[in-house]
């Protein structure tokens, strides 16, 4: 059985040595209870997804303590400076473009050039974040399409032993998800509403926001994202024999590859490797990039619906 242990000095003590091991955490904040994993460490971000059982990648929140921490790691411009004035520590996440040197997984941002941040307020949570001193990715802590947890028991009985620690801090403000608002374009967008008023932030901004063409109540896919990640170069897939001038990806062992998403084969380590990998191979070298074929199980799933977007005709 999963470890449940009390949000105190010693529970938290011991997240912070887990999430350092790359491991995943549940904890809880104001919105829902989180599960957590360092956001630098790829393998443990490929792991959230394994244990949701998401059939895609999309882009995940990172939680960190305070605003000197959110800079280094995201670009942040006079809206996001105004917003993290009024609404931050609390439900609100903004997407801004990653920074320079940022160190984040490219996993987190599923390939894309900017990356959702939040400083939660859950006392909590910011016991967790200062302890662990480590930017933490966290989306809900339950599998794919069922109800947000607002309880340790909800997150033990839906994720089961996939998630190393349960931090118990009891009920969580129900179920009420964070606000998310693109600050990286030239005009702020609502991308999902959530426990702070839109009305309030255009308050705040003293500008309307631009609502993003998607329902609030339908779990949010890349492909509703304003923009996605999408190779420059043709993608093949299911390729055993790359054709000259082609980068091979390859997966499992293989002499051909140019790189490779996982020698040995496994679909965790090649959710690690993908974004990476594709941006590598897409430097303009090569006219294409050919993939081998990867098992349609687990991880392969959210893997083989990346790489059929990153493959279809484009307009
Ligand atoms: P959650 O499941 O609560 O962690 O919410 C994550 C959601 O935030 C995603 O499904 C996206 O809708 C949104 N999101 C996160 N990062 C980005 C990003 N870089 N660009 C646009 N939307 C994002
Ligand atoms: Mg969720």
């Amino acid at each position: 059985m999963t470890d449940i242990k009390p949000l105190n000095d010693d529970g938290i003590a011991l997240a912070a040595d887990i999430l350092r091991r790359g491991e995943l955490v549940a904890f809880p904040t104001e919105t829902v209870y989180g599960l957590g994993a360092n956001a630098m460490d790829d393998m443990a971000v490929a792991r959230i997804f394994e244990a949701k059982g998401r059939p895609r990648f999309n882009p995940l929140i990172v939680h960190l303590p305070s605003v000197q921490a959110v800079r280094q790691y995201a670009v942040m411009n006079g809206a996001a400076y105004t917003l993290a004035e009024k609404f931050w520590p609390g439900a609100l996440t903004m997407v801004m473009p990653r920074a320079k040197d940022c160190q984040l997984s490219e996993l987190v941002s599923a390939g894309l050039d900017t990356v959702a941040i939040r400083i939660p307020a859950h006392p909590g949570a910011r016991r967790l974040l200062e302890a662990v001193n480590l930017p933490i990715a966290a989306p809900s802590a339950n599998t794919s399409g069922k109800l947000s947890p607002t309880e340790a028991a909800h997150v033990a009985s839906s994720l089961g032993d996939a998630v190393s620690l349960i931090l118990d801090g009891g009920a969580c403000g129900v179920g009420v998800e964070s606000t998310i608002v693109d600050v990286s374009g030239k005009k702020p967008t609502l991308l999902r509403p959530g426990g702070i008023a839109a009305e309030e932030i255009e308050e705040v901004l003293n500008q309307p926001l631009i609502r993003a063409a998607s329902d609030d109540t339908a779990p949010k896919s890349p492909g509703m994202l304003s923009s996605h990640y999408a190779p420059h170069c043709p993608v093949r897939l299911n390729v055993e024999t790359p054709e000259t001038g082609e980068a091979y990806l390859g997966f499992g062992p293989t002499e051909k590859a140019t790189a490779n998403l996982s020698v040995k084969g496994d679909l965790r380590e090649a959710a690690a490797n993908l974004f990476r990998l594709l941006h590598e191979l897409d430097g303009g070298q090569y006219h294409a990039i050919a993939v081998a074929p990867i098992p349609e199980t687990g991880l392969g799933l959210a893997i083989n619906d990346r790489l059929r977007r990153a493959a279809a005709p484009r307009g």
